[in-house]
């Protein structure tokens, strides 16, 4: 452990001084305050220089993974680098510094680019409109669901219940629909890893409100039958839904739209980069296809007579699903990084991200079991080591990789197989990095075989090793404790 790895408590000495105030100017300076709310013992505070102070909080920031740091193939979650110019504008203070209450008059240039940016995604996604409203992926996800709903029950149509959701969805999927009241119907998957037609076929009745998918899927394949899928849904009644967080293998290729669905959502904090992790911030615009336009969302912006912009709601709107219009600062970004691309490289975006991926599979699937083995788009999934020693898992694996800098990919997701590890590279890294982390992931099926205690020990190098997962989560440790 480095010296200032140590808490700054334990780098206190008794009587040290970083800063001292002024003497008080009121030698009664405590008068007026009642007893019972005064101390009777100084505060116990680090007694530390200025320097111990600076050093102790930059290198707790070191601690620190990111973006930013180092590689992060986090698969689903599409871990890009975000450009600086995105907070540069985002922080313009003639953006920063509006109210969303003001007079819609006055927020001309904000409403323009929620406008301009709608158009933008309609254009890339084949969709007709967008509401930039909700707040994440799984948020569009259930302003999506409510829009379905509401228009099978604005045709009287309340029999429509159900939805299906593949076997390998984002979890998020059954959680949006069952918050939003439908009933979850599972569709499995065929051993190529996409969704089973025959299995479908027989779910699909007047219940069915629709089903969700996502595509490329969880597993980074594409689904080769989504016009057949599209065709059976739509001739039953039900609508397609497209879960387009994992839009990114995608852009500028094929369109969720001309594959025949009806409502989808975006992530703009993966696709169009913002920093994301930790519950946020994130964007989830949901855009429709003209026949559901009415049913988007409010407030959304329409155009006024005189040329400029006013707050509109749809006839058959699904209501109000977030306080105001989004989160505005994610929405700025997103743009920025649209203009910055440009037409021509947001058609990049998608075939350098699948080619990543591409790379890495085929460079590691000697040494890791490759389930599925089709050319992936964005993401693949291993399933553990391909000779695992007796007692190493994929944790072991991902605990390792930290010891070699690098973040570990999503693990044992998705549930289809059990030592699944998820890797989705980005578009955004250079041909070097993807090389020194397939090194690495060599070097660490070598040791496995040889040496499986260096694994089953992992991390060495790293403040905290091992924490309980689940009690670091539901009961975490935000305040010093002394040892005695
Ligand atoms: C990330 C992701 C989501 C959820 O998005 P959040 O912004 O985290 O709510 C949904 N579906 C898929 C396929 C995803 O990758």
């Amino acid at each position: 452990m480095k010296y200032y790895d140590k808490l700054i408590f334990e780098l206190s000495k008794t009587g040290r001084r970083g800063y001292t105030l002024p003497a008080c100017k009121w030698e009664d300076g405590l008068d007026g305050i009642p007893e019972n709310l005064k101390r009777n013992h100084a505060p116990e505070l680090p007694e530390v220089s200025e320097p111990d102070t600076v050093r102790h909080y930059v290198n707790l920031s070191n601690m620190n993974f990111g973006v930013d740091t180092g590689f992060y193939p986090l698969g689903s979650c599409t871990m890009k680098y975000n450009p600086r110019i995105n907070e540069e504008m985002a922080s313009h203070p003639g953006f920063s510094g509006l109210h969303p209450l003001q007079p819609a008059e006055t927020v001309r240039g904000a409403m323009e680019l929620y406008r301009i940016l709608s158009d933008a995604l309609c254009a890339v996604t084949g969709m007709s409109a967008f509401t930039l409203n909700p707040f994440a992926g799984a948020h569009g996800e259930l302003t999506g669901l409510m829009i379905m709903r509401q228009y099978h029950f604005s045709k009287g149509d309340t029999k429509r219940t159900k939805i299906i959701v593949p076997d390998s969805a984002h979890g998020t999927n059954p959680a949006s629909a069952a918050v939003c009241g439908l009933e979850v119907v599972q569709v499995k998957s065929t051993a190529n890893g996409t969704v089973d037609v025959n299995d479908l076929k027989p779910l699909l009745d007047d219940t069915v409100a629709g089903i969700m998918m996502t595509n490329p899927n969880t597993l980074g394949l594409f689904e080769s039958e989504i016009s057949e899928i599209a065709d059976l849904v739509h001739a039953a009644g039900g609508l397609l839904y497209y879960d387009g967080a994992n839009m990114n293998a995608l852009l500028g290729k094929v369109r969720p739209g001309d594959m025949g669905f009806d409502i989808m959502h975006l992530n703009l904090h993966k696709t169009f980069s913002t920093p994301h992790g930790g519950g946020g911030p994130g964007a989830g615009p949901v855009g429709v296809a003209g026949f559901l336009r009415e049913y988007l969302p409010y407030p959304s912006v329409g155009a006024d007579v005189s040329g400029g912009y006013t707050w509109a709601k749809g006839s058959h709107t699904a209501g109000r699903i977030s306080g105001f219009h989004g989160n505005f600062g994610v929405l700025i970004k997103a743009y920025a990084y649209i203009l910055m691309l440009g037409r021509q490289n947001v058609k990049n975006a998608g075939p350098y991200a699948v080619l990543a991926a591409n790379y890495i599979k085929e460079s590691l699937k000697d040494c890791y079991k490759l389930p599925i083995g089709s050319v992936c788009k964005h993401e693949f999934v291993f399933d553990g080591l391909a000779d695992a020693p007796e007692g190493v898992t994929t944790l072991d694996v991902a605990k390792r990789l930290l010891d070699y800098g690098f973040h570990a990919p999503t693990i044992y997701f998705p549930l289809l197989f059990h030592q699944s590890i998820m890797i989705e590279p980005t578009e955004t890294e250079s041909v070097e990095t993807l090389d020194a982390f397939i090194e690495a992931m060599r070097k660490i099926a070598g040791e496995a075989a040889e040496n499986p205690e260096i694994l089953k020990s992992a991390p060495h190098n790293t403040p905290v090793s091992r924490p309980d997962e689940t009690q670091a989560a539901v009961h975490p440790i935000l305040k010093y404790r002394r040892q005695s």
